[in-house]
């Protein structure tokens, strides 16, 4: 398999190749690197319609058949992880080690998702009855997946929607869409014709893909906005979602930790993937008797970083993805400058087109700060200060946000309390960044709808059918 060339979709177990197609662009150049094939409706009706044909057969392997077929998926990814890795670096930015990092964690994530299983469950056994709930696929999913994490994101929803027995066209995001054509490609042989489709196009696709009434459920990774389109466009028949949204998740830093000790895991989980994570810190709320000591800390670090091209060594935090959402991320810090807020600005960035930015640290703006009130998803963290316990969940959850959270401290009792108040799907106490396949992920408030991950998750590809089986013959 060539990963430097010759991206096609996959329906139907078919390599399929589209009259029009767009650029890729590596964020490290702000150059096109690679053409990928541009979806319209047709395609979008034929891979439906393949996936629809493929149902009754998929079903009817049954969990086993299904779980041995997607175990031989996830290992099919393993030798050609570096390949994978290379190409992510270059149209993602993420440095290459990192990619890898999540080329092996997808492949690792489908095996641990195809291992779980939904029993039929008895909800009554009496004398003269017994009732049985049955987790039923839905039929015909629509994916769509953003670029920050576009492999495993991917994944989360791949590995249990074909599990549960359901179909799947999938649609990545058309700044990152060559990795999933890929993976299309090496699956082509592996699971039957039109189990899994994927279809790359501009923004104009996903809206084809919720309106389409051959879609059981739509899952959806992405921002808010769209989200609420997403919904919009679902309620005209009722299609099941899953959204997994935007996000602007706090850290609330008490002031018994070793400074030191924390600084460096603090500072990753505000700016791994140059902070282009829905649950990357990125309000840290920091008590004033720390507040000097750690501020200096994460400067330190700011300014000891390499940021650069991923495919270069030593390469810590690569680009902003996309041009759009570069010019977001200076918009904000813009902002901040001319409302002459105290910027704390790391390492100098190569100055080449790519979509650079340093890493920047806010010296306790305003609450009411864009940079504090709006989701950056880039490397401008807003370090706030607070002296009140009250006062600090209050701010912390005077968001319309509630994706995760964090408390930092080592009062691991006093921690899990005020954890408990936070308005968030996940909340961490001394860590940051962490899911697991076995663990719901799961947005409060406008960052979701519906569940990730987990038994939870798996049940939201599912629908219930209740069976009533009398004991007694009739009459
Ligand atoms: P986005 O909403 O712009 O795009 C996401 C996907 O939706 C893309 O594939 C895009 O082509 C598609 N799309 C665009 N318009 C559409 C429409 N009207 N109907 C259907 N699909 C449409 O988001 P993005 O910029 O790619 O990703 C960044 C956002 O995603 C951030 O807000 C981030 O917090 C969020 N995110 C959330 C999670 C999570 O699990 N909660 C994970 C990663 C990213």
């Amino acid at each position: 398999m060539d990963f430097n060339a010759d991206y096609s979709l996959t329906i139907n177990g078919q390599a399929v190749r589209t009259d029009d197609e767009m650029d890729v662009i590596n964020p490290a150049t702000g150059k096109p690197f690679a053409r990928s094939p541009k979806a319209g409706q047709a395609e979008v009706d034929a891979a439906v319609d393949a996936a629809k044909s493929a149902l009754a057969g998929w079903k009817a392997l049954g969990w086993e058949g299904r779980r041995e077929k997607l175990i031989a998926a996830a290992r099919a990814i393993e030798p050609h992880a570096e390949a994978f890795a290379r190409l992510f670096t270059m149209e993602q930015g993420r440095p290459y080690d990192m990619a890898k990092g999540e080329i092996d964690l997808g492949a690792y994530w489908i095996k641990a998702v195809a291992r779980q299983d939904l029993a039929d469950e008895i909800v009554e056994d009496s004398d003269t009855r017994t009732v049985v709930v049955r987790h039923e696929p839905l039929g015909v999913v629509a994916a769509i997946v953003p670029w920050n994490f576009p492999f495993l994101l991917g994944i989360w929803k791949i590995a249990p929607a074909l599990i549960a027995g359901n179909t799947m066209v999938l649609k990545p995001s058309p700044f990152t869409p060559l990795c999933t054509l890929k993976l299309a490609e090496l699956w082509r042989d592996i699971l039957p014709p039109g189990v899994f489709n994927v279809i790359s196009g501009d923004n104009d696709l996903g809206p084809m893909m919720t309106a389409h009434p051959g879609f059981a459920k739509i899952s959806f990774t992405g921002s808010t906005a769209t989200g609420k389109r997403v919904m919009e466009s679902a309620s005209r028949d009722l299609k099941r979602i899953t959204l997994e949204l935007g996000g602007n998740d706090a850290a609330i830093i008490m002031p018994d930790v070793d400074v030191k000790a924390v600084a460096q895991k603090l500072f990753f989980g505000a700016f791994y993937n140059s902070a282009q994570i829905c649950i990357a810190t990125k309000r840290m709320y920091i008590h004033e008797a720390i507040y000097d000591e750690l501020r200096d800390e994460l400067y330190k670090l700011a300014q000891s970083s390499v940021v650069g091209d991923g495919l270069e060594q030593g390469t810590m935090f690569g680009p902003i993805q996309n041009q759009p959402q570069y010019d977001r991320v200076m918009k904000l810090i813009d902002g901040a400058r001319s409302q002459n807020l105290v910027l704390l600005e790391g390492s100098a960035v190569p100055d080449n087109g790519g979509y650079f930015i340093p890493i920047t640290l806010v010296d306790n703006p305003p609450e009411g700060a864009p940079v504090v009130t709006e989701e950056a998803f880039g490397p401008v963290l807003p370090l706030l200060k607070f002296s009140d316990i009250d006062d600090v969940v209050a701010r912390a959850n005077a968001s319309e946000y509630g994706l995760a959270g964090a408390v930092w401290s080592d009062d691991i009792g006093q921690a899990v309390e005020i954890a408990n108040r936070l308005e968030t799907g996940t909340v961490w106490i001394n860590d940051n960044l962490q899911n697991g396949p076995h663990i719901p992920f799961a947005g409060a408030k406008q960052s979701g709808f519906g569940v990730e991950n987990g038994k939870e998750g798996l049940r939201e590809y599912t629908w219930p059918r209740t069976v009533f089986i009398p004991k007694q013959k009739v009459g």
